[in-house]
């Protein structure tokens, strides 16, 4: 069933104009047909009470499997498609926060200006990532940081950096991952194109971050990002 993002007032749904324009000339919705509506992490089920002008009423509350544990993904600044591929993946893989970092082997630069322009496609990416993967949160895009102004509040759970020069296999992270208590948040952060300088691993790792391996093998940054979401997915689901 199609979901959307939108606010519920008084059993009313009010959706964007986007979202308007999706049920009515995309779905080509008649009255009685039925969508999901996250409003607040609260799933419901409505239906189409009018086309014309479009009204949209809760039915009911549905059940939603919310997990209380917060993913992080801390994302070294990568090309410009790449960064926009990594949004739409860790929302489907349920990051809850995606933040964009500035590392010294960074070749792409953003500042605070271009960030802010590129917010609202960034945004647009993961509300229709996390509606077409029926999350009940639209994930928050925060950036662009160094290693050292990440902000604390950013730094709670488990935090983990992926170092490719970091011996063992990926089963040691999941091993890991698995001995943790249950709804700790989970951070994880990913190098650039061309990895993490030595001095910056000591940097993270005295900030909490420790060490992790995804396997013998180098992987692209997006892959790593993707590949490390879907273990931390995998242990959650026990
Ligand atoms: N510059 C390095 C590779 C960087 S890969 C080289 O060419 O040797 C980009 C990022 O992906 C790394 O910083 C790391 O965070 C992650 N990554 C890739 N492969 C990994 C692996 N096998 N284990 C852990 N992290 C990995």
């Amino acid at each position: 069933m199609q979901r959307y993002f939108a606010n519920v007032i008084d059993n009313k749904v009010i959706l964007s104009k986007d979202d308007e324009h999706h049920v009515i000339n995309v779905m080509r919705s008649r009255v009685g047909d039925e969508i999901e509506v996250v409003s607040d992490s609260n799933l419901y089920l409505c239906a189409i009470n009018s086309v014309k002008p479009l009204e949209i009423l809760v039915k009911s509350r549905l059940d939603s499997n919310k997990t209380n544990t917060n993913i992080t993904l801390f994302f070294a600044l990568a090309k410009g498609e790449k960064i926009d591929f990594v949004i739409q993946k860790a929302t489907e893989l349920g990051a809850k926060n995606i933040v964009l970092v500035s590392t010294k082997r960074c070749v792409v630069k953003l500042d605070n200006d271009d960030f802010n322009k590129k917010l609202v496609r960034y945004t647009k990416i993961a509300k229709e990532s996390a509606e077409q993967s029926h999350r009940l949160e639209i994930p928050n895009i925060l950036g662009v940081y160094s290693i050292d102004k990440i902000p604390s509040e950013l730094l709670k759970g488990n935090l983990y950096v992926a170092y490719e020069k970091e011996k063992g296999d990926t089963s040691s992270f999941y091993e890991e991952l698995n001995k943790m208590p249950k709804d700790n948040d989970v951070g994880i952060i990913i190098g650039p194109e061309g990895g993490f300088d030595p001095e910056e691993i000591v940097k993270l790792n005295s900030k909490g971050f420790k060490n992790v391996s995804l396997g013998n093998r180098i992987l692209r940054t997006e892959t790593a990002a993707v590949y490390a979401l879907s273990v931390i997915g995998f242990s959650l689901e026990r």
